[in-house]
């Protein structure tokens, strides 16, 4: 077959558009977090003050720029505010193509973090900010596309208790506020469907190591750090007990927490409580584009291939190396689907 003769319906049967994922935008968000566009009942009219003496292009520059908590704040004050959000084409494009983004951002708290020509620009990305692979889904709590693989696989994807943040980095008492936070949203996450029943407070686990290296200097003195800090810790309390032991007059020591086991598997569901699939915005055809699976992926089961999206112009390419190189093996069913390849004159 031709490479570029593969028909749409050809690339309809060797795919296929979506897995279960259960990422945040399975829980309902239309309902949670409903956007109200274009509803202007109950809504005050009146203007915007001092800023309706800027020409509205003036305004909507400066607006796009300001972060989404604020512009969506901004939004609610009267018809006025409503009507020159509305008309900013980034805020367009989102509400209309990737409303569940917006939505998530806002239903978790990172809007004060994200601005809406941020969100807009990783619409018109097409590749995954980590491998560079077509990125079917953004990560909320920094605005960035990723891959299914990354955000299951890579530690900057796993948010982390603030508590956890604070021990592995070397923080002092507080997280500071330059790195994102949120508070998930319950519901059932993962493939594997784990129900997260409570709000979880997390942090960026990526801004939070970069605060830790910026506060000792280096990656090598912010861990020997934080070593430092659970053995003085240790040692703290062993000295207290023998002191209380001997019958001194002090408070009954605390044993320090154990130092948590640090949970990178790809099924924790911390990595889905902030990702929403999103479609890419090609500005060259002006047109959406989702991204698909590959079915033949599938039939080789390969544990995370089957993850990849592809879109129309990387799936040729990833065909040839795939289907038509599929080892059927002792397997009917791949048997079968090869059977039915040929037949359709795909091999
Ligand atoms: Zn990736
Ligand atoms: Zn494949």
């Amino acid at each position: 077959m031709d490479q570029t003769s593969m028909s749409t319906a050809q690339l309809e049967a060797l795919t296929y558009p979506e897995i279960v994922a259960n990422t945040l935008d399975d829980q309902g968000l239309a309902r949670r977090c409903p956007l109200d566009n274009g509803r202007h009942e109950g809504i005050p009219a009146f203007d915007l003050g001092d800023l309706d003496k800027l020409p509205l292009e003036l305004l909507s520059k400066a607006l796009v720029q300001i972060d989404l908590r604020s512009l969506t704040d901004l939004r609610r004050v009267n018809q006025r505010a409503m009507e020159v959000v509305d008309s900013i084409m980034q805020y367009q494009v989102i509400v209309a193509h990737a409303p569940n983004s917006l939505r998530g951002i806002l239903a978790i708290g990172t809007g004060q973090w994200i601005t809406c020509q941020k969100l807009y620009d990783q619409l018109c990305i097409a590749d995954c900010d980590h491998c560079g692979a077509f990125g079917g889904y953004l990560y909320l709590v920094t605005c960035k596309r990723v891959c299914f693989f990354c955000f299951s696989q890579v530690p900057d994807y796993l948010p982390l208790p603030p508590s956890d943040a604070l021990q592995r980095f070397g923080l002092d008492r507080r997280i500071p506020k330059s790195v994102p936070r949120f508070r998930s949203i319950p519901g059932c996450y993962t493939r594997e469907e784990t129900d997260i029943r409570t709000r979880l407070t997390l942090v960026d686990s990526a801004c939070a190591r970069q605060a830790g290296i910026a506060l000792h200097g280096s990656v090598s003195a912010m861990e020997q750090h934080a070593t430092d800090v659970a053995s003085m810790r240790r040692l703290a309390y062993a000295a207290k007990r023998m002191l209380k032991a001997e019958g001194a007059l002090i408070p009954t020591p605390h044993r320090p927490p154990p130092a948590k086991a640090y949970d990178g598997r790809e099924t924790n569901p911390r990595r889905f409580l902030a990702i929403v699939r999103a479609p890419w915005l090609d500005l060259r055809t002006r047109s959406l584009e989702w991204g698909f699976h590959c079915l033949s992926c599938l039939y080789m089961d390969d544990p995370w291939q089957w993850t990849a999206k592809f879109t129309a112009e990387t799936f040729h390419g990833h065909f040839e190396e795939c289907g038509k190189k599929m080892e059927v093996g002792d397997c009917p069913m791949r048997r079968q689907y090869v059977g039915w390849l040929e037949y359709m004159g795909l091999l």
